[in-house]
Parts: C-alpha cells; structure tokens; sequence
C-alpha cells in the first residue's frame, strides 16, 4: 500500500507547486527613509505602497501568490527583504523615480518608467525576461522608458540590457544583487516631475501600470524558468 500511496502524493504536491507561483513584491524604502520627495511634498514610500498593492491584486487576479515585503515600512535593512522573499519565483521591487539633485530645478524635463536587473542575480537570465516582459507591457499601455539613466551627464551610465524595454545593468543592486530568485526593480514614474507626479497620483493610470507589470510577470513567469 506505501508503495502505490506515497508516488501519488509526490506527483499531487509537484502538481501544486507548479499551479501556484508566488511573486514578492517589495514595498521600495521604509517609514523613516522614505525615498524620493515628490514635486509636491509626498515620500515615494506612499506611491511605492500604492502601487505594489495595486501589483499584488493585478497578480492575485490570475491565480499568483504574492508576498508583499515592507508594506508596514519597517524594513531598513536591505536584504532581509531579499532574505524573506526566499521561496518566491521572482522579486519585484517598486519604487518610483528622481533625478541628479544638481538637475532638480529641470526636473520636469525627466519623465517615463525604468527598470533595473543585476548580472551578479543568480538568475540573471529569467531576471531580464521579466523586466523586458515588463518593459513591453508598459510600452503597450502607452508608458515610456525614461532612458536617462543610461546617460552619462543626466543619469549613472547604467547601460541598457533591453534599450527598447528601458531595462538597465545595475549590477550592485542590493535586492538583485541579495535575490536567490530573478529580480527586477521597477521605477514606474518619475515624481520629482511635477505633471508626471500627478500621472502617478491617477488611480487609473496607476491600475494601467499595475495591470501592465503584473502581465509581464505572468508572461515571463509563464516561461520555462
Ligand atoms: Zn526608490
């Protein structure tokens, strides 16, 4: 009887495993570093949080579990988010954008979403298919890539891995660099730009961007890892 009962249940619990995906998705900074001030005076944690819950809804729709990491805004350290997303598919992290504070006072020049993978992630490879499943999706909705980061005046030089896509090399990443699953970090929209903050205050634009990074998630997680 053990012999015939225990190769059913291994196949019963492969089979679950492979229907239920789990994605984290991080909450970018925390209560007492809250990231970027927006043109108006609200810390990216509020957006951040906004929008990550927006993601994890999007994902919960088509079956994905989601582990939120940070949404209490009381994660400082870095990669004890990478560390309590162990076990997740992929690691998403949200956080909306600035700019080079000597280019502050031009900063309404600066618009569009970015995306950031790490080539020390030991999931290098799946890591730029998502963010390039990403990349188009939001391309699709209508979103641009900021670009600018790839620059060496207005940005960091942080080469393109997908130009079309607005997927950057940024190798020493901490939630990349930290991940034992694929990674990506989102910059949905930069909000030290005064009519690009209120785009990202829009509950309907925010959907679209939410819908937009949780259909690249599926697609690319839809794919053999
Ligand atoms: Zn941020």
């Amino acid at each position: 009887m053990m012999r015939t009962w225990i190769p059913a249940f291994a196949g019963m619990t492969l089979a679950l495993s492979a229907a239920a995906q789990e994605v984290a998705v991080d909450v970018g900074h925390y209560a007492a570093e809250p990231g970027v001030i927006s043109a108006s005076g609200v810390p990216e944690f509020e957006f951040n949080l906004a929008l990550a819950s927006e993601v994890k809804a999007e994902l919960e729709k088509h079956q994905i579990d989601v582990r939120l990491i940070g949404e209490r805004g009381d994660y400082a350290v870095l990669h004890h988010r990478t560390r309590d997303a162990r076990g997740a598919d992929l690691f998403v992290s949200i956080h909306h954008d600035s700019v080079q504070e000597r280019l502050l006072p031009q900063a309404d020049r600066f618009a569009g979403f970015s995306l950031f993978i790490s080539r020390q992630n030991p999931k290098q490879e799946r890591s730029l298919a998502c963010a390039s499943a990403i990349g188009a999706k939001l391309r699709g909705a209508g979103f641009t890539p900021s670009r600018y980061h790839a620059d060496p005046v207005l940005g960091e030089s942080r080469p393109f891995a997908d130009e079309t896509n607005g997927v950057h090399y940024y190798d020493n990443l901490a939630v990349a660099r930290t991940a034992a699953m694929a990674s990506v970090l989102v910059e949905a929209g930069v909000i030290v730009n005064r009519e690009e903050e209120q785009r990202m205050r829009d509950p309907q634009v925010r959907r679209r961007i939410a819908a937009a990074v949780a259909g690249g998630v599926r697609e690319c997680l839809a794919r053999e890892p």
